[in-house]
């Protein structure tokens, strides 16, 4: 046995569990006896077997968050040449491409590295990134393959090749997805609602099925990212999921134009995804940012529509999409902030919509990614959990709490300390929790 984790809440059970670990794998999940929880550890394993025992305090112990879609060839960026002062995607686009010149293969390494560190930390182990190939020397794809490896004991990297200035319309777009696709990456992207033509963008998923297809990879794609409700590529690309069957393989990333298709469309639409059984990813918090720029008021916000979607039965998770890059100024990689902004972008704060949040950037995430395999709190599983500052997905939502602790396949990869506020009020001074645990009554 190497790790022992006492005390733990689990998401949907009663009672306190403790969680043995052996050989990086989930080995026991036992109900502590109530009333008696301190000492059951000890008395089932004996201590001098264990290497570490972890005390969850009755904390919530949950599967890690799942980044869903970041750039990490573009975080911590911003400014660099210029500020984006508009606001939109397309400023972004172009503030970018200045950017990108000057990429290094260890100027990558780098930036990436540093945000994958402040993910973890936070209790983030599965990332989905996307990489732009519209680049001869595929600088970036380098540098992030063997990023994905040098970090591989402490989180999981997925990488998409993402053709940020089209397949159809950037000089040999096709040829460099195939040759990412070559060199490892593990999913084909591509950005229909940014090709020059209608057609192009139609052209360009037929492009990148064949390609998935060809290599064995899975597809995520940049789709309908924009205000304009005639951009209906993801019609396209469900239909193209569920002719391949190639269906719960595909995920839909952005499809903010679905927030203004007119309702009778999205019921006809909504058959079609049902049928297609792809994944959605949203991110929030980029584009409420980056979404209704061009509108007067009442401006839109822009999200796709989370509430309906699920209602259908489809998977849909969330991403930050970006750290602190040419589209985004902010961004520190904490799930619950993007879960949080979700919730109230959709207007999903119902009793029973409020754990949705904690479900989109946890399994809702390894189901975009395909990991379900081995991803959960299950005996046989790997031994990958967090310890969230929290006792119920209500409260992980409210406050978006640190992660007291991450383990990744057995090993205890991070801590974090809830902060602790002295307050000085009346003569003498008293420390107070401001954690405030509210503790429901159903
Ligand atoms: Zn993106």
């Amino acid at each position: 046995m190497e790790l022992l984790v006492k005390h733990a809440r689990l998401l949907n059970r009663k009672g306190l569990y403790q969680i043995a670990v052996h050989e990086g794998k989930i080995a026991s999940i036992q109900e502590e006896e109530a009333g008696s929880i301190t000492d059951v550890g000890d008395r089932v394993y004996s201590p001098e077997h264990l290497e570490q025992v972890i005390d969850a305090e009755g904390l919530l112990l949950l599967p890690p968050y799942v980044e869903s879609h970041i750039h990490l060839d573009a975080v911590l960026t911003a400014g660099e040449p210029r500020w984006n002062e508009s606001g939109t995607l397309f400023e972004g686009i172009q503030i970018w491409s200045e950017r990108k010149p000057f990429l290094t293969e260890e100027d990558i390494r780098q930036r990436a590295l540093l945000a994958l560190q402040w993910l973890a930390g936070q209790g983030v182990l599965h990332v989905r990134t996307h990489v732009d190939i519209c680049d001869p020397q595929l600088t970036a794809l380098k540098s992030l393959l063997a990023l994905k490896n040098e970090v591989s004991s402490w989180v999981n990297v997925q990488i998409v090749a993402f053709p940020q200035m089209g397949i159809c319309s950037y000089p040999n777009g096709a040829e460099l997805l195939e040759e990412a696709l070559k060199l490892g990456a593990d999913a084909a992207g591509a950005i229909p609602h940014y090709e020059f033509t209608r057609e192009d963008g139609v052209q360009s998923l037929h492009i990148l099925f064949e390609l998935a297809q060809k290599y064995d990879k899975l597809i995520d794609v940049h789709c309908d990212e924009i205000d304009d409700e005639q951009s209906r590529f993801v019609e396209v690309l469900a239909a193209l999921a569920y002719r391949t069957g190639l269906k719960e393989r595909v995920t839909a990333s952005h499809t903010t134009a679905m927030h203004s298709y007119s309702n009778a469309y999205v019921s006809k639409l909504m058959n079609l995804l049902k049928l297609s059984e792809i994944n959605f990813v949203a991110n929030p918090l980029v584009n409420t940012h980056l979404q209704g720029r061009f509108d007067p008021y009442p401006k839109r916000r822009g999200m796709t529509r989370i509430k309906e979607l699920l209602g259908a039965g489809l998977n849909v998770s969330l991403g930050t999409d970006c750290i602190i890059d040419p589209w985004y100024p902010l961004g520190n990689g904490n799930m619950l902030q993007v879960a949080n902004m979700a919730l109230h972008v959709g207007h999903m704060t119902g009793n029973q919509e409020i754990p949705l949040g904690v479900h989109m950037v946890t399994e809702g995430g390894a189901r975009s990614l395909n990991i379900m395999e081995g991803y959960g709190i299950e005996v046989g599983k790997p031994a990958n959990f967090i310890i969230a500052d929290g006792q119920d997905p209500w409260e992980l939502i409210r406050r978006m709490p640190v992660t007291r602790h991450v383990v990744y396949r057995g090993k205890r990869i991070a801590s974090t300390n809830p902060s602790e506020t002295a307050l000085y009020i009346g003569e003498t001074s008293q420390s107070i929790d401001l954690r405030n645990p509210f503790i429901r009554s159903s």
